[in-house]
């Protein structure tokens, strides 16, 4: 079946049994409603005001404990449960956003879409009815794909990019510069928001070349018209390298950690004080 074939990969027999736990627990769970998000703060760089979240799946299993989105998004991707996942995932999180709208709270939201919600033909449609539903803009929805996401089927993605651009939501390339994308490339990508990988954020107190990517790729993307994320920040010092250097946003563990709604509310309203 097919979730037999999305376990199969290799690795050893208790992994393999893991994998097929998940793939068999996960449609039960997208029903019973046994997923749940987690929200992270992204800033303003230079002013520190919170700006809007990045909405991030959780699973607690049971049996099987905590599962992480590493673990359990790429089998989803392999057996198609993946389509449901970001339609639950886009449902929660505009409700959330609905919500805290009526709690006078206007925040961005952003969910993650996987290379395969790319090839949805229903995708768009999906989105455009549940932002009007709720009545909510499409421009403050961000949908964040995955640099190499975007190049395993880079025509693919560049229409489906271009129709959801044209609903109005925005659109975020996330884990730039993993991905191989050309300069060149890049220029005719539908994109709104360049997300620095954190593998080039960690690296950048200490070396040089990491500096040197940075700062270049922050220029170049604010003379395309991108909006620059950097995400990984871990501490103070790195807040104002990038400050320095010109980013617009930021998203980090300095900040704030992935938290449930009404943590992140709590902690909303300790920054106001
Ligand atoms: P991502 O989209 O690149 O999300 C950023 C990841 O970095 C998150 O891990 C976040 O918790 C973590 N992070 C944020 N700030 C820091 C920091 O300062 N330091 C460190 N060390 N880590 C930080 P998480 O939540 O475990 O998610 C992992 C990946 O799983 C995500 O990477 C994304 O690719 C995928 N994912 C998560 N939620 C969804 C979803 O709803 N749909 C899809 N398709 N993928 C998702
Ligand atoms: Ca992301
Ligand atoms: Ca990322
Ligand atoms: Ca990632």
């Amino acid at each position: 079946s097919k979730q037999l074939l999305a376990a199969y990969q290799q690795g050893s027999d208790e992994d393999y049994m893991r994998r097929l736990q998940i793939l068999q627990a996960l449609p039960e769970a997208i029903s019973a409603r046994k997923l749940n998000l987690h929200y992270q703060a992204k800033l303003c760089c230079r002013s520190g005001e919170v700006l809007g979240v990045e909405a991030l799946i959780r699973w607690q299993h049971p049996q099987l404990g905590v599962i992480r989105p590493d673990e359990f998004i790429p089998l989803a991707e392999q057996s198609g449960d993946i389509l449901r996942v970001t339609r639950w995932v886009c449902e929660t999180a505009l409700d959330q956003q609905q919500y805290w709208l009526e709690q006078g709270r206007k925040l961005q939201v952003a969910i993650n879409l996987s290379a395969i919600d790319l090839q949805d033909e229903k995708l768009v449609e999906f989105i455009r009815q549940q932002l009007e539903k709720r009545k909510l803009a499409a421009a403050n929805l961000t949908l964040e794909v995955t640099e190499s996401a975007v190049m395993a089927d880079l025509e693919q993605a560049q229409e489906r990019l271009a129709q959801l651009r044209h609903l109005g939501v925005k659109i975020a390339l996330d884990d730039y510069g993993t991905g191989y994308a050309s300069l060149a490339q890049l220029k005719y990508l539908p994109v709104d928001e360049l997300k620095l990988d954190q593998s080039f954020i960690r690296g950048l107190k200490d070396d040089a070349n990491d500096r040197i990517i940075v700062r270049s790729t922050l220029q170049l993307a604010s003379q395309l018209h991108l909006t620059t994320v950097a995400e990984g920040v871990e501490e103070q010092s790195v807040w104002y390298l990038l400050q320095e250097m010109g980013c617009d946003t930021l998203q980090g563990y300095y900040f704030s950690r992935p938290l449930a709604a009404q943590e992140f509310e709590q902690w909303l309203g300790e920054q106001a004080l």
